[in-house]
């Protein structure tokens, strides 16, 4: 089945007791049992749901994977996936990252003696400095947050494979619609369901998916003993902006080209980051690896102070400032004080989370309103 026809039909069937087409939100904690342990495969809401089941195998199948976890949001798909490391383990990261996964890395799950390396995977023969036999995991995000630097997804693949270290890409920002990670080597891949696979704002969830069964009932212990699950409504909501997603992406790309290309050589603009431009320094592994490339743009402003930025960012009358992208309406962020607070000035800086820089996330509402209000917030 293609994208689009697994978007709509994956993991769903009509209920079998009513031929309800729309998976029905199974509102229930507990499930009846005729004896002791003679049930229909659901025994307490917190290991399995109907609902959530559903949305599970939707997003599996539009990985290319066979089992998917649904959490209550993509930092404790995180957290679980970070439980199958032991003290003493080593993990090999990005030095551009979600500001939540570094905070986890660095707050939590270091207190617990794991060590964390942050390399330039933009260059992935650097790993080799940082493997050892304590390595445990090699943890990427491609495009990246928020300097949309693209990560060869298949080159550090083979890294890991060599290695013998569990590989973990998460693929937020991509969506499963642009690229599909375990096709290229991923063991798992996370998501924050949040962003583009729910698509309109009005859930926090995240998933993992694998194609080892190993893995799957590894992840599938925390999942149920640490209990980080979501309920049946957000499932549901989730599975219904998930029949979308390929529509919704075609939109988001063509808005993004669009808006990438105004911005391009707009006098107030310093810098701009999208891998859709054939001099981003990483365009080719984008076109290798992605389908298209996305709606989520990135700018400096020139010469402006954290005044000038807050200003600028307070000015928009289509695009609403807050936290959060993917969803159908663009909006704008200031990573330096909204998602990426959590880390250090002198860290986000070197990796050119600096100030003046705004993060676009381009929606679907229609371009020409789009660009009328870039217009005017940047005249
Ligand atoms: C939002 C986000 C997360 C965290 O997901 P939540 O659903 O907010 O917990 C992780 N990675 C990336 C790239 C994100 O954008």
């Amino acid at each position: 089945m293609k994208f689009g026809t697994k978007a709509i039909h994956a993991g769903q069937h009509p209920d079998p007791t009513t031929g309800a087409i729309m998976t029905p939100i199974y509102q229930t904690s507990t499930y009846w049992q005729k004896t002791p342990g003679e049930h229909k495969g659901y025994e307490y809401s917190r290991g399995t749901n109907p609902t959530r089941k559903a949305l599970e195998d939707c997003i599996a199948a539009l990985e290319n994977a066979q089992f998917g976890l649904a959490f209550s949001s993509g930092m404790a798909a995180t957290d679980t996936v970070l439980r199958l490391l032991r003290p003493g383990d080593e993990v090999i990261t990005g030095n551009d990252l979600y500001g939540g996964s570094y905070r986890i890395f660095t707050k939590v799950f270091a207190d617990f003696g794991i060590k964390f390396h942050f390399v330039d995977l933009t260059d992935p023969a650097s790993i080799q400095h940082h493997l050892s036999d304590r390595t445990k995991l090699i943890w990427i995000e491609t495009p990246t947050n928020p300097t949309m630097q693209i990560i060869d997804i298949e080159a550090v693949g083979k890294i890991a494979k060599e290695a013998g270290v569990l590989y973990v890409v998460d693929n937020t920002f991509a969506s499963p619609y642009l690229q599909n990670p375990i096709d290229l080597g991923a063991d798992i891949v996370m998501h924050s369901v949040t962003k583009y696979i729910a698509g309109h704002s009005d859930v926090v969830m995240g998933a993992l998916v694998t194609n080892s069964e190993e893995l799957y009932k590894q992840l599938f212990f925390y999942y149920n003993a640490c209990g980080g699950t979501p309920g049946p409504q957000d499932s549901f909501l989730a599975l219904r902006g998930i029949k979308t997603l390929h529509l919704r992406m075609k939109a988001h790309c063509e808005n993004g080209r669009q808006i990438a290309a105004f911005l391009k050589n707009h006098p107030r603009i310093e810098k701009i980051y999208w891998p859709g431009f054939e001099d981003h320094p990483n365009h080719e592994v984008a076109k290798k690896q992605m389908l298209d490339f996305g709606g989520m743009i990135s700018i400096v402003l020139k010469d402006a102070t954290l005044e000038d930025t807050f200003k600028l960012a307070s000015s928009f009358n289509v695009f609403s400032l807050a936290e959060s992208l993917g969803g159908v309406e663009s909006l704008i962020n200031h990573p330096a004080t909204m998602t990426h607070g959590s880390i250090p000035k002198e860290v986000r800086e070197k990796v050119g989370v600096v100030d003046n820089l705004i993060r676009i996330s381009v929606g679907v509402e229609d371009i020409d309103d789009l660009l009328e209000d870039l217009k005017q917030a940047l005249g």
